[in-house]
């Protein structure tokens, strides 16, 4: 034909396509979740569009409805829309470019070689090229809305682009015609069509037809009672509203009459899909007045550290003809946020108390998430702090703690929450920050993210009890009685008083430890607050620039080991060689801290120490 043009599809949209027709071969069937979401997506729109009552549309009599159509017998199986439709641009637009990352972060996510994760192709916005997982050509009509628009024709058969003509006296709205593979030509036959519909079509409030019978009731499922609603329309619910294969995690149903009017249905998902290689997952949680879609994945609906759920909010005290900019700012908005995520917190709260195991595996997807919330937002932070989950000294490695928890066991005298981090829970208890709360039989919380440090600091105090780090405990071991081999009180101070000479500014000051029992030194920050491993943190993020200058850690030493009082006699007789010992012992300490930054010095130093013994 003389008007079709064709086009090349963009090139991340042609590895979108390779993937999807070559290597898909399990749970085809999400394409009709997609198109059916599409659909139901535009019809949305035009209802959207409608309800403003300024703008004009084509054929305004027209109902936005859905209808399918199986033709066994010509393998092919179309699904139209009366919704918004496409003009020419759009079509160009939305089907054969993207215009965000999505693409990039699914092939990301697909690089991780597990082809079962390609089924979460709709929740990376490129759901309509499922199509091409069971059709051979895929046709679209579509006629948009737009009282002066015309109709066109989008055809492709995946691989080699798409052509684009004109076709007119289209009905406004869309038509996706599948000309089906052989091996798919089961999605042509009507029971099967129809049973996967079914699946979906309860959430879509618009009618939805298969050859011409109504499959669905049309009744929003969250404005429903939550005693109608049966476990498995939850799920499939959100499968849909997900794009997600797997069931939720956790459900949250409710009505509230004050200080707003909502109902909603939100979900958290199984898993965490930030942690699959994507960088930064959008809140997917649609915002509805009366059942009007005002906003898709709507923008501060929630705080970000909540970008996890999933689900519909339907607000009744919305103006229905917001616009969605002066809605973002509102004061309206700021109300709603607040509210929906109180509601959450206390949801999350009663999980936590009702199934600690399953919180805790919640915790161990989506805890990060929480952590974000204490170091970003304070108006929670109470709230948010109770669901924090640690390890701890006293209980089994992999078994968490509260903070609520941990207080609870705290001996009555003890005024003091404390934290320890390391790599590792072993390496935590092996340190010598440790020795002093084993001695006392004391519980700290282990941390193996340092992140956590920042998180406990801002949480700060926990019912009323200081949170501390391990480092800056003011602690002491009980003393043993004076044994042969123990410095006095007068040398092991003499002894810090020489060490500081010879370490110069090596260190920012040297101290008789009150609080080792088995090492013979440990260095801490000298700074009042920052614990040896935050300093590591912001090294590494290299904000510590302006306001931290290098710093030089305090070293303290344990006037009872054998190592140091060796020392105090080696310095009377070979100062060098002593001042060589102490400066190695410093760096083992500071190695211990993960403060050692350049580990050369401290090889040669070593290589010489070496030669001397086996001279
Ligand atoms: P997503 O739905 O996440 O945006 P898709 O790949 O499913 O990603 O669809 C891409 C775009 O194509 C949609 O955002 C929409 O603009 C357009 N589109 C797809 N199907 C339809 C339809 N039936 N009616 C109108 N627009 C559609
Ligand atoms: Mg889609």
């Amino acid at each position: 034909m003389s008007n079709q043009e064709s086009h090349a599809f963009q090139a991340e949209i042609q590895q979108v396509l390779d993937i999807v027709i070559h290597s898909l071969y399990t749970d085809r069937e999400v394409f009709v979740r997609e198109l059916v979401s599409n659909a139901a997506d535009a019809c949305e729109k035009l209802r959207f569009i409608q309800s403003g009552g300024t703008s004009a549309i084509h054929q305004p009599d027209v109902a936005p409805a859905i209808q399918i159509t199986a033709k066994p017998d010509a393998g092919t199986l179309s699904i139209a829309d009366s919704g918004v439709g496409m003009t020419r641009d759009e079509l160009v637009q939305n089907l054969g470019t993207i215009a965000h990352s999505g693409t990039k972060a699914f092939l990301r996510a697909l690089a991780d070689g597990a082809k079962s994760d390609a089924r979460l192709i709709g929740q990376f916005g490129v759901g309509f090229y499922s199509a091409f997982m069971v059709a051979r050509r895929v046709t679209v009509l579509s006629r948009s809305h737009q009282p002066d628009a015309t109709g066109w024709r989008w055809t492709s058969e995946g691989a080699g682009g798409y052509s684009i003509e004109p076709a007119p006296d289209l009905p406004r709205g869309t038509t996706v015609l599948l000309e089906l593979k052989d091996d798919s030509k089961e999605f042509a036959a009507k029971e099967r069509i129809e049973s996967v519909v079914q699946r979906y079509s309860n959430f879509v409030s618009f009618p939805i037809d298969v050859d011409g019978t109504r499959v669905n009731a049309v009744q929003a499922i969250w404005t429903r009672s939550k005693n109608d609603v049966t476990e498995d329309e939850y799920k499939a619910f959100y499968k849909f509203l997900g794009h997600d294969n797997d069931d939720p995690r956790y459900r949250l149903h409710f009505t509230a009459d004050a200080p707003l009017a909502i109902q909603s249905v939100l979900f958290v998902p199984k898993q965490n899909l930030e942690t699959l290689g994507l960088t930064r997952v959008d809140s997917e949680v649609n915002l509805h007045c009366r059942k009007v879609l005002i906003e898709p994945k709507a923008k501060g609906l929630f705080p970000e550290w909540l970008r996890f759920l999933k689900g519909v909010v339907d607000c009744e005290d919305l103006p229905l003809n917001v616009s969605r900019e002066r809605m973002q700012d509102s004061a309206l908005l700021r109300k709603l946020n607040r509210a929906l995520t109180s509601k959450v917190l206390r949801f999350l709260a009663e999980e936590a108390t009702k199934d600690p195991d399953a919180f805790d595996s919640f915790h161990s997807e989506f805890g990060r998430f929480l952590r974000e919330g204490i170091l970003s937002d304070h108006e929670h932070h109470e709230a948010l702090s109770k669901l924090l989950r640690f390890q701890s000294s006293t209980l089994e490695p992999g078994k968490t703690t509260s903070l609520a928890a941990y207080v609870s066991r705290m001996p009555a005298e003890h005024k003091e929450i404390y934290f320890l981090h390391a790599p590792t829970r072993e390496a935590a208890l092996a340190s010598p920050q440790h020795e002093v709360f084993a001695a006392r039989n004391l519980e700290v919380l282990v941390l193996t993210d340092p992140a956590d440090e920042f998180v406990l600091d801002r949480v700060g105090e926990f019912d009323g009890k200081k949170i501390v780090a391990a480092e800056k405990a003011e602690l002491e071991v009980p003393l043993p009685d004076p044994a042969e081999g123990h410095l006095s009180p007068e040398q092991a101070s003499a002894l810090a008083e020489w060490l500081k000479s010879t370490l110069a500014d090596a260190v920012s000051e040297v101290r008789v430890s009150k609080r080792l029992a088995t090492s013979p030194v440990i260095a801490v920050d000298s700074d009042g607050f920052m614990t040896a491993t935050m300093r590591r943190t912001l090294k590494a993020m290299n904000r510590d620039r302006k306001d931290a200058p290098p710093s030089s850690p305090d070293l303290e030493i344990n006037p009872r080991h054998p190592l140091v009082s060796r020392l105090e006699g080696m310095r009377h007789k070979d100062a060098d060689l002593a001042s060589k010992a102490a400066a190695q012992l410093l760096d083992n300490a500071r190695m211990a801290a993960g403060l050692l930054e350049d580990p050369r010095p401290m090889i040669q130093r070593m290589n010489q120490l070496l030669e001397r013994i086996l001279a």
